[in-house]
């Protein structure tokens, strides 16, 4: 039996990694459902509590905690509330593996717990492995334990590197979809509303990775995930659009032998995997028919259009403390936009002028990350003119 806590489970991968839970214990895969977490979506939780059973929920929003507590009385469930709450789950002795589907830096907390409590990890919230790579690595290592991705392009990539020991990579081929603004232009992106940016076309996910995905600052954050899960220098991660979103990413071996994961764009797909691995388990999901995809194409990234995109690559190379002044600058600007206080092209503007102002550290731990994160978010957006 696999105990599972889904921090975040009201989200987009909170949902999907339960309809997993369903799948699999249908498939003689037994998990159960320890805890589950929101921030603010109290009947979407109430709902989950009903059909998952859970010992215990965290809801982040103290007021909506306290509106639950009133509303809702299920038998034995403990209610916990605030970031402390979520921390304190994510340290408890009666789970196993920690499904970390919460947005943004909030993530960091829980995520560096569970791992000195040594439970395995299903990583969905890259914004971790951005702001602290090599303390989670250092303490994975201390604490003898695994972290798995679910992020689409790195399930990928773990996947081709199955079995393939001490063989050495060449590069690794990051596929990005490109986004709602693909073939717009930089004047066309510069006006966009809040409903254009969160028009995905492939994938349904939340608001903050959605505009991320507009910026392409997500495919900058994988680039930095990809660096701490694989151990790979910037110069050997390529970004590739794949507007299909069929190939999630690609392997090439110092043999010019290139491997590739497949499938539909379906978050369970990979979200099972982390949770299975690396073993696979049946499902009901719905499978790839290529004779629907008449076409893969592939195009070269316009680094100049999506300068997100460019900062995450010269951030890795920098490195010290500026992929942190990165992350809560980004969060920031996402904020403000989807407020509509600033236009679609200022967030990058924002990031590049914060990452000016930061004198990074040589040598840091988390106590300085949490405190730069702190700092570079009073740092408001301004709207160009
Ligand atoms: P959502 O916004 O859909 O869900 C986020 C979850 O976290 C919700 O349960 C939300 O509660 C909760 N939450 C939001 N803010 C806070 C906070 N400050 N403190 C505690 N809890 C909070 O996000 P996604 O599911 O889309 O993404 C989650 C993570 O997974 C992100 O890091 C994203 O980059 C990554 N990811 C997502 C993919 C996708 O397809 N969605 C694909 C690959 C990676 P509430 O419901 O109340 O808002
Ligand atoms: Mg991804």
């Amino acid at each position: 039996m696999n105990n599972l806590t889904i921090l975040g489970s009201t989200g987009s991968i909170g949902c999907s990694a339960l309809k997993v839970v369903t799948n699999l214990n249908r498939n003689n895969y037994p998990v159960k459902v320890k805890y589950l977490s929101t921030n603010s979506r109290i009947e979407a939780l109430a709902e989950q509590v009903r059909e998952f059973n859970p010992s215990g929920v965290v809801i982040t929003d103290e007021t909506k905690a306290k509106e639950f507590r009133k509303k809702f009385s299920f038998e034995k469930l403990e209610v916990l509330s605030g970031e402390a709450g979520l921390k304190e789950i994510a340290s408890r002795e009666d789970y196993d593996t920690l499904v970390c589907a919460l947005v943004g830096f909030s993530g960091l907390a829980p995520v560096i717990n569970a791992i000195k409590a040594g439970k395995k990890i299903a990583l969905a919230n890259k914004e971790t492995l951005v702001v602290a790579g090599s303390i989670v690595n250092e303490l994975l290592r201390k604490h003898k334990t695994d972290l798995i991705p679910i992020d689409s392009e790195h399930s990928a990539i773990l996947q081709c590197l199955l079995g393939e020991g001490k063989n050495k990579i060449e590069k690794i081929i990051l596929t990005a979809s490109g986004g709602p603004f693909r073939t717009k232009s930089y004047e066309e992106m510069r006006n966009a509303s809040v409903e254009d940016a969160l028009n995905h076309p492939n994938w349904k996910m939340g608001a903050k990775i959605t505009v991320d995905s507009a910026t392409m600052m997500n495919k900058g954050l994988e680039v930095i995930e990809a660096k701490w899960l694989f151990d790979l220098p910037e110069s050997k991660i390529e970004v590739l659009i794949h507007p299909q979103s069929i190939i999630h990413s690609m392997v090439e071996f110092e043999d010019s032998s290139i491997k590739a994961q497949l499938g539909i764009p379906d978050m369970k797909i990979p979200i099972q995997f982390a949770l299975t691995y690396p073993e696979r388990v049946i499902s009901d999901f719905p499978k790839m028919n290529f004779k629907n995809y008449s076409s893969l194409t592939f195009e070269e990234p316009d680094y100049k259009k999506f300068e997100c995109l460019k900062i995450a690559f010269d951030v890795l190379r920098e490195g010290k403390t500026y992929p942190v002044v990165m992350n809560a600058a980004n969060e920031v600007a996402i904020d403000y936009f989807l407020k509509g206080e600033i236009f679609f092209t200022d967030i990058p503007k924002h990031i590049l002028s914060c990452l000016e102002k930061h004198t990074p550290l040589e040598s840091f731990g988390l106590e300085e990350i949490f405190e730069i994160d702190r700092q570079t978010r009073e740092i408001s957006p301004v709207k160009t003119a």
